[in-house]
């Protein structure tokens, strides 16, 4: 499959996304490593989007719930991408999307 015009784009989103939840990870579970497992943090949107500015309000105990299967990250409600992956599950203000098999393993370095 080539990675290139509308599928290239596709496979960028989903490198992004795999950033961000690195980022999120970083920033909030290993800075704040003695934070308590009910305290809320805001998370960035992990939807890929170059210019998405939104932040997701969860506890440290959903988020690392919401991460404990590979290739499922948070995103904000309306930035859900049908194409690159599918609904694990619907909260109030944020769901947990599931990579589809297809853009599980894109390369965040590969161009
Ligand atoms: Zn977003």
């Amino acid at each position: 499959m080539p990675n290139t015009g509308e599928d290239g784009r596709w496979t960028r989103q989903a490198a992004n996304e795999r950033l961000i939840r690195e980022f999120n990870y970083e920033k909030n579970l290993v800075d704040g490593a003695d934070g308590r497992p009910d305290e809320e943090l805001l998370f960035y949107c992990a939807c890929g989007r170059g210019d998405c500015d939104r932040r997701l309000c969860l506890s440290i105990a959903e988020y690392r719930e919401a991460h404990a299967t590979p290739h499922r990250f948070i995103v904000d409600p309306d930035h859900f991408t049908p194409h690159i992956e599918r609904i694990a599950e619907r909260h109030p203000a944020y769901l947990v999307v599931e990579k589809l098999p297809a853009y599980q393993g894109a390369d965040p370095t590969a161009e």
